[in-house]
């Protein structure tokens, strides 16, 4: 049973704005599953559409047997982490990682034992006091994983989440994601324009073009067995 189920999905912004034309895809539980095209292709609106940040001209959500049409954002239990990092700058690292617990009225110390073992975990245990504009790059998007993680959703979307930084801390971070996300045993839905990243993170690749699937399979077969030339293109040949 598909933990995650996108049916025939579609967004239409305007008459000639399709982004998301036709979508169908199952996620299991501990499957990590890349979106993978170039720009505009429409990953961030299939993302978006997951979240309820989008409502679908055509299709469905569901998690389970719950269709999550009409469910709104917040009540999904899904986690978002944007390029961007959206992090409060107001906020402290720690509050920074427990804001979406204090919204659900858990306990101050279980809030706080939960924030400390996240942060621990992701290497940011020493600096929970900080504001955001005291931290790297690196660091602020470790903090927007940590606020993911300690919710403990259902589901984990992630759009883009290494682009912000360099090569080096990429290669780092994208190390680190792997062995976060394998041992959450939720389904990852993964954004990116990256192969290397697809091509490492991903237990499936979905290549998109023009809203539309254009190969759904493991990430070594999308190399050895391309589905037609834009994948082809688009991965390149076999290293
Ligand atoms: P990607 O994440 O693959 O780069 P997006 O999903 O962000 O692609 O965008 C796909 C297309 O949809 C783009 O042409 C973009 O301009 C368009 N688009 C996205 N959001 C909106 C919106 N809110 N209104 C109109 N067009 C949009
Ligand atoms: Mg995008």
């Amino acid at each position: 049973m598909a933990k995650l189920k996108l049916q025939n999905l579609r967004k239409q912004f305007a008459p000639q704005v399709v982004p998301v034309k036709d979508i169908s895809l199952e996620i299991e539980d501990g499957e990590f599953l890349t979106l993978l095209g170039p720009s505009g292709c429409g990953k961030s609106t299939l993302l978006r559409l997951i979240a309820g940040l989008e409502e679908p001209t055509a299709g469905t959500v569901a998690v389970g047997e719950r269709n999550l049409n009409k469910v709104a954002p917040g009540n999904r239990n899904m986690a978002m982490v944007f390029q961007s990092y959206a992090l409060y700058p107001h906020m402290t690292v720690a509050e920074n990682i427990g804001t979406a617990l204090k919204i659900r009225k858990t306990p101050s110390a279980e809030i706080q034992s939960r924030v400390a073992e996240v942060a621990q975990k992701l290497g940011l245990g020493s600096l929970l006091d900080r504001k955001p504009r005291e931290l790297s790059g690196g660091q602020r998007q470790r903090v927007a994983l940590a606020r993911a993680l300690v919710r403990n959703p259902d589901v984990f979307l992630l759009d883009e989440p290494l682009s912000n930084l360099d090569a080096l801390l990429r290669e780092q971070v994208r190390a680190e994601l792997k062995q976060l996300f394998d041992s959450q045993n939720k389904p990852v839905v993964y954004v990116t324009h990256d192969q290397t990243e697809a091509m490492t993170l991903s237990s499936k690749v979905a290549v998109l073009k023009d809203g539309l699937v254009q190969q759904l399979d493991p990430p070594r077969r999308i190399y050895t067995h391309p589905a037609n030339e834009f994948v082809a293109g688009f991965v390149g040949s076999p290293q």
